[in-house]
Order: C-alpha cells, then sequence, then structure tokens
C-alpha cells in the first residue's frame, strides 16, 4: 500500500499553487511504509489527496512531486507520457529543432524533478539527482532511448545535490557503447567539442546558446573580455562575430585546454586573435584595472555562488566586485554582459547588485536587454527557482 504524507495545517498552499517541493517543516506525518524514492499520497491537514510525491527522507526537501492529480499512477508509463511531452515541446520550437546539443528534459520545470537530460548529437546525457529519480532509474532510461532515438546514454549522477539525497556517485554508459571519436556539436556556427565524462555538469553550458550567438552580434572590431570563459563558448563567437581581440579567463587549466581545442576545431575563425589566461577572475581584473587596460565588451558569466538563499549576501559581494571591476575596465560606450547563475539570486536582487557596482563605479549604465537561459531551459511559472540564470546586457557612458 502506498505511504500517506500528511502536510500540517496551513501548509497546503504552495502544492495548491504546484509547486513541486515539499520541505520538512511542511511535513505533520507520514502513515504507512515508505522507503527513500517510493511514492506517497500527499494529502492536507484534513486529509484531502492533493499529489503523488516521491519520499526523499535525507533531504530538507522530504519529497519531490510527481503529479498534481492525486488519481494519476506512477509507472513506467508515467515516464514515458513525461518525456516523450518534453521532447515533444522542444520539437513545438523551431529553434530547438535543427540544434546538435540540445536539453532535453529540464527537470522540474518538465514536470521531471531529478532528472536532466542533454542530447549532443546522437548521444544523451542524463543526471538523476533525487531518491524518486534514482527508483525510477530504468524506466526513465529506457524512456528517454526510445522518445529520443539516441544511439547510446551516458549517465552523469555525480552532482553534489545527491549527497543530500543520500546517494552515491553513478557515472557509465547506459545504453549503447562509448563512441569511437570525441564528441563534437556545431553551435551558432561554429564546432564545440563536449567532454561528457570531465566536463562539468553534463560536459556543456548548453543555456548559454543564445546569449553566446548575441555575442557574436556584438562583438565586430571590438576589444572583448571573457570572464570565466570554461571551455570558450562566448570567445569563439565572439571571434566568429568580428572581434579584434578576444582575451579569456578562466582558473581551469583543463577547461582552457579544451577551449584552444575548440578553437583549433574552427580554422575559419582568426586565432591570432584570441589570447587565453589562466587566472582568478577577481585578481585579473583588478590587475588589469591597475594596468589601465580598457575593452569593448566584458562577459561575465561565474559559477553559481549562491546556490539558495542562505548564501545570497557572502554572494552578492562577490557578484558586485566583479562587476564593480568589470565597469572600471570598460571604455565610454563599452558594454557589460553578466550573468548569475544563482537560486538564491533574484532577478530584482541581481539588477540592484548591478546598481551599486554602478554607483560605486560612478558610471551612468544602461540595460538594453534581459536574458535569460535558451528555450530549452523553460521556466515553470508555479517554480520561480527554475529561473537560475538571469543577465544583463549593460551598456555604460
Ligand atoms: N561561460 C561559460 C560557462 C562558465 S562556467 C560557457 O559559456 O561555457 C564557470 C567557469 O568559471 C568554470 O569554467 C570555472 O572553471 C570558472 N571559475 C570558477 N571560479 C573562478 C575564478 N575565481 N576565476 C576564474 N575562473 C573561475
Amino acid at each position: 500500500m502506498t505511504a500517506t504524507l500528511k502536510l500540517l495545517a496551513g501548509k497546503d498552499k504552495s502544492i495548491k499553487a504546484r509547486h513541486p517541493w515539499i520541505f520538512a517543516g511542511s511535513v505533520s506525518d507520514v502513515s504507512g511504509r515508505a522507503k527513500p524514492g517510493d511514492t506517497v499520497d500527499v494529502v492536507a491537514s484534513n486529509g484531502r489527496p492533493l499529489a503523488r510525491a516521491a519520499w526523499s527522507p535525507e533531504s530538507q526537501i522530504r519529497a519531490r512531486v510527481w503529479t498534481f492529480d492525486p488519481n494519476e499512477t506512477i509507472d513506467h508509463a508515467f515516464f514515458k507520457r513525461r518525456i516523450a511531452a518534453a521532447i515533444a515541446r522542444r520539437d513545438a520550437l523551431p529553434e530547438l529543432r535543427a540544434q546538435q546539443g540540445l536539453r532535453l528534459i529540464h527537470a522540474e520545470s518538465d514536470g521531471l524533478p531529478g532528472i536532466t537530460a542533454d542530447r549532443y548529437g546522437d548521444t544523451v546525457v542524463v543526471a538523476l539527482t533525487s531518491a524518486g529519480a534514482e527508483k525510477w532509474r530504468a524506466a526513465i532510461i529506457d524512456s528517454i532511448y526510445k522518445a529520443s532515438g539516441c544511439a547510446r546514454i551516458y549517465e552523469r549522477s555525480d552532482a553534489s545535490a545527491r549527497s543530500r539525497e543520500g546517494l552515491a556517485i553513478v557515472t557509465g554508459w547506459c545504453m549503447g557503447e562509448a563512441p569511437v571519436e570525441a564528441l563534437v556539436i556545431e553551435e551558432n556556427g561554429v564546432r564545440m567539442s563536449v567532454d561528457i565524462v570531465a566536463g562539468h555538469k553534463t560536459g556543456f553550458y548548453l543555456d548559454q546558446r543564445d546569449n553566446r550567438r548575441r555575442v557574436g552580434e556584438l562583438s565586430a572590431n571590438k576589444r572583448v573580455l571573457n570572464c570565466f570563459c570554461y571551455t570558450g563558448g562566448f570567445s569563439l563567437q565572439a571571434l566568429k562575430g568580428g572581434a579584434s581581440e578576444v582575451i579569456s579567463v578562466d582558473s581551469s587549466g583543463p577547461a582552457l585546454a579544451t577551449a584552444q581545442h575548440n578553437l583549433a576545431l574552427n580554422p575559419q575563425l582568426d586565432a591570432t586573435s584570441a589570447i587565453w589566461h589562466e587566472a582568478d577572475v577577481f585578481a585579473d581584473l583588478r590587475a588589469r584595472h591597475n594596468a589601465n587596460e580598457k575593452f569593448d565588451l566584458i562577459i561575465l558569466d561565474p559559477p553559481k555562488f549562491a546556490p539558495s538563499a542562505a548564501h545570497a549576501e557572502r554572494a552578492a559581494r562577490a557578484y558586485k566586485d566583479i562587476n564593480l571591476q568589470a565597469m572600471k575596465c570598460l571604455n565610454p560606450g563599452g558594454m557589460l554582459m553578466s550573468y548569475s547563475c544563482s537560486g538564491g539570486i533574484s532577478v530584482a536582487h541581481f539588477q540592484q547588485i548591478i546598481a551599486d557596482a554602478a554607483t560605486d563605479a560612478a558610471r551612468t549604465t544602461r540595460i538594453v536587454q534581459r536574458l535569460q537561459g535558451a528555450a530549452d531551459h523553460p521556466v515553470d511559472v508555479a517554480f520561480p527557482e527554475g529561473e537560475y540564470l538571469k543577465g544583463l546586457l549593460l551598456q555604460l557612458d
């Protein structure tokens, strides 16, 4: 028999608003036996059925909702339906149809908490991060394999979130065999290699696809500084767009090595205009300011400084610091493309941080475009945490 998770009185509001997380502080009791990942019936304090969710006893998020229809059965067919629907949503968007690198499943925002799947050509990389996703692993892998028509699936279930769920790290091929050749995708007319085994996340930051293209549009004859360049996604688009010089900075040697390999994969680009620099961006920006270096376009795409709201204050200081230093290095009329991918920093908070940096830099700064993740990283309005990537394109006097 399915166990029942009863909410405390007054704690059913967020579920009624179709938010999929049930925190420990909202749970009254669980009756019946539930093992990690088992499906539980979620009921209000008066016993009214609300949803079906996956039980995560070790996490502060005690349960993640699979369905808000209390009568829907959670079985192999459920995952088949949800995964097919996620892929169909991408197929419906013309700009996504021909992408070689594409996020097929974006976890909560696709109604599949704890499940991420990225497609690189005919290889799919799957990351499972919750007890519920782990329990249904076989059904999920099988459904992705069939619905995507891919040749092989690699599992990268190594995110730190797994330890919060009491799950061990799992990586390896689970469908098909390792390809003989290194994986290369074409994105916005540029070839990029993707290291699905050792790269960050599933190997590549697909969410910045449209924003990289935007950098290309803005780069003609510009001196560009790409901070936190990883494997050079923004840098190569800047070169493609005709930048006079592109300096790329990252603290990771392996990422920079891949970036240079990526440049070599694109002989149409002018490699003599590219400079790669292994350094800490905080120190590097200061040094450039002290040396009175100036740029026309600076990109700041740092890692997540605030994984949750609890880290927001410290993260805000770090964001302000790099934005202030970058503003000081911009020529009059220069542009700053600045991001936060921290779940703990809201769009409004990020804009305030930029405003504070502009005040200290004594530079009039105008927002010319708000930036977000690409369409294969949708945001369910019931789940604002899904809007982790926020960016501003700024023009400075
Ligand atoms: N813009 C990239 C993704 C950036 S991911 C893209 O389009 O693909 C963040 C990068 O920041 C990682 O490559 C990481 O190695 C780097 N990084 C993290 N902390 C850093 C620091 N203090 N200084 C320089 N690089 C840093």
